[in-house]
């Protein structure tokens, strides 16, 4: 996939391909016969993974859930998971969709889900170019619903979204980065109160997506106190005390934080190259024209 395409075609992706869905029926009971047919099943560390992705492609599903653990642990210092992960990886779309309607009937078409109820989590993804990225995305989903009693829509998306891509490019790397810092350049900084606000998937809209992403980014990237606040929020959370909304924490702890967030967008030399290179053939001068 060329760049470009990967630029443009992030927002839809960011809308339609991921979820956390909340259900009270037992659908893991519903996976069961899927799972017993699939040609190939193993374990990977807390993966138990069911596979009918060609033969070939199993040893990457291996390495792409080992490399996803273990940057999502590693990077926000979670700890054991407290329960397994069942990852179900279909032949092709056609035997995607069917099990999601099958399983999820009022659940809407996505690329790939992590879907969550009473007992352990199942990531379902399907084979086609962009897998890696689905697994990794919705692996780490099933990373932190396995690690914390919580986790917010927008922290949750935003952490997804950050470890989709593979480790060398999470600093630098992600579609978003060049965006972001193309917005910092004239003024904006996405509202953190209003994706705190946010408790229903089907209110996040493309931007908001990359906003929750630009946060996490800050955070883990920005100055000591900002990622302090975030593992700060991460331990209370863990402990299932209640932690204070992380806009508060930022606020309180960040000196000047809106110019602190600008000048870490603004200052990120190697998107700054990119960007100058780019010119403005991605159309953002119109993608920014539509900020809110
Ligand atoms: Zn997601």
């Amino acid at each position: 996939m060329s760049l470009k395409t990967e630029a443009l075609s992030r927002n839809w992706l960011a809308i339609w391909c991921t979820v956390t869905c909340s259900v009270g029926m037992n659908f893991l009971g519903n996976s069961f016969a899927w799972a017993e047919s699939a040609p190939a099943s193993w374990r990977t560390g807390p993966f138990i993974c069911r596979s009918a992705f060609p033969e070939e492609e199993n040893a990457r599903v291996r390495e792409v859930l080992s490399e996803a653990l273990r940057d999502v642990k590693e990077t926000l210092e979670l700890g054991r998971l407290d329960e397994s992960v069942e990852i179900l990886l279909f032949a092709d779309r056609a035997s995607y969709t069917r099990h999601l309607k099958a399983v999820l009937p009022s659940v809407p078409y996505r690329r790939a889900m992590f879907v969550k109820g009473r007992g352990p989590g199942q990531v379902w993804v399907h084979y086609q170019p962009d897998w890696e990225e689905d697994l990794r995305h919705e692996g780490t989903h099933a990373v932190l619903h396995a690690s914390l009693p919580f986790v917010p829509l927008w922290l949750d998306e935003g952490l997804a979204e950050y470890f989709e891509v593979t480790r060398d490019r999470q600093v630098d790397g992600h579609a978003h980065l060049g965006w972001m810092q193309f917005a910092s350049h004239w003024g904006y900084m996405p509202s953190l109160r209003k994706l705190e606000g946010r408790s229903d998937l089907a209110d996040m809209r493309g931007r908001d997506y990359r906003a929750a992403w630009a946060w996490v980014h800050f955070m883990l990237h920005g100055p000591p106190p900002a990622r302090d606040a975030l593992q700060r929020f991460l331990r209370d959370t863990r402990q299932d005390r209640r932690p204070p909304m992380l806009s508060q924490e930022l606020t309180a702890n960040v000196p000047s934080l809106r110019s602190a967030f600008l000048r870490h967008f603004q200052d990120h030399a190697v998107t700054k190259r990119r960007l100058h290179a780019r010119s403005d053939k991605f159309g953002l001068v119109k993608r920014l024209a539509k900020l809110p």
